[in-house]
């Protein structure tokens, strides 16, 4: 396992971590506490958790997980999230986190889920970042973080504001070209950076021939879309959300014959990265919740084919809807343009526009 320095906190930090989204089975208690030991005995010390992964059920099965690594004398961070940014709310939050995660402190403690700067305001109006700075005197949390869908110049400005210890985003193979301005801030604060979302929500590992661009020798799709990262000297961790304990073993596998590129050889890679990659939708869902009905997330998963479409392809939409046997062109058109789904989507998609493609 190869480790960094997490900015400028003196801690070392695998460059592998465990995210805990994805769990196959989440009620599977014990299951989950095998993975999340396979990972440690692995060498991987940060383990990613927030109070809305399948409810509170991750935080509470992260709980166990910490508590048998403590017993096994495995070495861990603890990392999970806020959306609360009153005292009182971010309070009640961590007390009922530290219960469930049965630790007295949270290591690396984030604002969460900042996806335009004018949240970022309204959060700071309500005191978050001294809140955080009084949680960590109290020594319930160990450093302030920030997690971001923020891209391009929007999340240097965030970061440049010098408030923070480390940044968590969404970065793959397919937005490269959007989170450059991201790396510049990380350098310029001396930030931890870690990185989620490695394989897109699913389309790299869906879509190899498209992701050949990045593979060496003897890698597969999804071991490719690791090393690329693992590439980057900015990056501290790459979290992978396991849904099963093979693909922890398949993870701790690809960090063992690992070799990492030359900053020239990242470069030629990256350079090969097609354009229409930017703003495919990676099913995160945060979108959902369309007062008018609308199912978003399946009409951008539909909407995605057409950017990933190879030369040629006749009608990709059409196609992809067809698999989703109960959606219809006419879903789309059901769009008021309230614009809400675009302020909440992590990938700043143009839903409107694109449904209103769809509905032709
Ligand atoms: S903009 Fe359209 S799709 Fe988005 S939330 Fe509003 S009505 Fe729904
Ligand atoms: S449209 Fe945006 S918010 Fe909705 S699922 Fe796709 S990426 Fe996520």
């Amino acid at each position: 396992m190869i480790y960094r320095e997490y900015g400028q906190t003196g801690e070392k930090v695998s460059l592998l971590g465990f995210g805990g989204m994805r769990f196959k089975n989440v009620d599977d208690h014990d299951e989950c506490v095998r993975m999340m030991v396979a990972a440690a005995e692995g060498g991987v010390n940060y383990f990613d958790t927030a109070p809305g992964y399948f409810g509170t059920k991750s935080e509470t099965v992260f709980g166990k997980g910490l508590a048998e690594l403590r017993r096994r004398n495995l070495p861990y961070f603890a990392a999970t999230k806020t959306f609360e940014s009153s005292e009182a709310g971010i309070r009640k939050e961590i007390e009922a986190q530290l219960k469930r995660l049965n630790i007295p402190a949270i290591d690396f403690y984030h604002i969460w889920c900042i996806t335009d700067l004018n949240n970022w305001k309204e959060r700071k109006n309500n005191g978050i970042l001294q809140t955080f700075k009084k949680l960590k005197d109290e020594k319930l949390i160990r450093h302030i973080c920030i997690s971001s869908h923020l891209i391009k110049n929007e999340i240097k400005e965030l970061l440049m504001e010098g408030a923070f210890e480390g940044v968590l985003f969404g970065y793959s193979a397919y937005n490269f070209n959007t989170r450059q301005e991201a790396f510049d801030a990380i350098k310029e604060k001396k930030l931890g950076a870690v990185v989620m979302n490695p394989m897109g929500g699913g389309v790299i590992p869906q879509h190899p021939e498209l992701f050949g661009f990045m593979r060496r020798e003897g890698e597969s799709t999804v071991v490719a879309a690791l090393r690329i990262l693992w590439d980057h000297p900015e990056i501290t961790n790459t979290l992978v959300g396991f849904e099963t304990i093979e693909q922890v073993k398949e993870a701790l596998q690809a960090m063992e014959g690992y070799k990492p590129r030359t900053s020239a050889e990242l470069a030629e890679v990256k350079a090969k990265a097609p354009a229409s990659f930017e703003g495919i939708c990676t099913g995160c869902g945060y979108c959902a919740g369309c007062p008018a009905g609308v199912p978003i997330p399946q009409l951008m998963d539909a909407y995605n084919q057409k950017l990933l479409a190879k030369p040629g392809e006749k009608d990709p939409i059409g196609d992809r809807l067809y698999w989703h046997w109960d959606l219809e062109r006419a879903d789309a058109a059901k769009c008021t343009a309230c614009g809400q789904c675009e302020k909440a989507c992590t990938q700043h998609i143009d839903i409107i526009k694109r449904l209103k493609e769809i509905a032709g």
